[in-house]
């Protein structure tokens, strides 16, 4: 029995080192592959798909300006490196009869489309999965910022955000085992207690388009079908 969704546009928010796998840095094929998977079970549901895919197994602006890089050239190395999680990422749906469509923030026309808000809808409609590349194009800014900025755009019922825990805790859960997980929260809660959810700028644009963020593992096979269906566990803020 397929697992029933009413969710018709989502936007599905992975960070970079979702696809590092066991290694400690860059792109692991095989663990790319394993998402595109998740992916596409979700696509064959005939839901509309964004994709967000941060850059921080390769790069992060932060990191590279506390060892004395400028901090917008670093910030502008970290939105490459996403260019590059997004071809991978392209890649692997293609390879398993997806077609998808890079769209980056920054302009490099052989490399993937820039991004025209128009065209990239008109991409969902024929039921091409959206890479947004590049975050936002800015410097200071998050893929998780990029993600909530494109999921109003594209006019997305929710941003699905795959972690490597199954919700929001009261503290991590890695390091205190007794951790409670929520199963809502308020944005203002979130950002009131510093939960680790989203970086507060995204936070703030999601609370003022009311765009539920649900947090989920990415690591359950079969794990994003499932939540769309409404099973499984996860976090809900809203
Ligand atoms: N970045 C940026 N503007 C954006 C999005 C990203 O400057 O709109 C840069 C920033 O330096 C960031 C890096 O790209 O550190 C990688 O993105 P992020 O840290 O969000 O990746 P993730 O943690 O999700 O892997």
């Amino acid at each position: 029995d397929q697992p029933r969704t009413t969710y018709r546009r989502v936007l599905l928010k992975i960070s970079g080192e979702a696809l590092m796998g066991d290694q400690g840095y860059g792109l692991n094929p095989p663990t790319v592959e394993r998402i595109a998977r998740e992916v596409k079970s979700v696509h064959d549901l005939g839901v509309e798909i964004c994709m967000v895919i941060g850059g921080g197994n390769i790069f992060r602006g932060l990191a590279g300006s506390a060892q004395g890089m400028e901090r917008t050239t670093a910030d502008y190395m970290g939105m490459l490196a996403t260019v590059m999680n997004a071809l991978a990422m392209q890649s692997a749906l293609e390879g398993l009869g997806v077609y998808t469509r890079v769209i980056s923030a920054i302009p490099m026309d052989q490399v993937c489309e820039p991004y025209i808000r128009r065209r990239a809808v008109r991409h969902l409609e024929k039921g091409r999965v959206c890479i947004f590349a590049a975050g936002t194009g800015n410097p200071y800014f998050t893929t998780d910022t990029a993600a909530t900025l494109r999921a109003n755009e594209m006019a997305c019922e929710a941003i699905f955000k795959g972690t490597k825990v199954d919700g929001v805790y009261d503290r991590d859960p890695i390091e205190f085992p007794e951790a409670q997980r929520f199963d809502s929260v308020t944005y203002d809660e979130v950002l009131a207690r510093h939960l680790n959810v989203m970086d507060a700028s995204a936070i703030a644009l999601a609370r003022d388009n009311r765009k539920p963020i649900i947090v989920f593992s990415l690591d359950e096979p079969g794990g994003f079908k499932g939540i769309l269906a409404g099973q499984g566990t996860y976090t809900i803020v809203r």
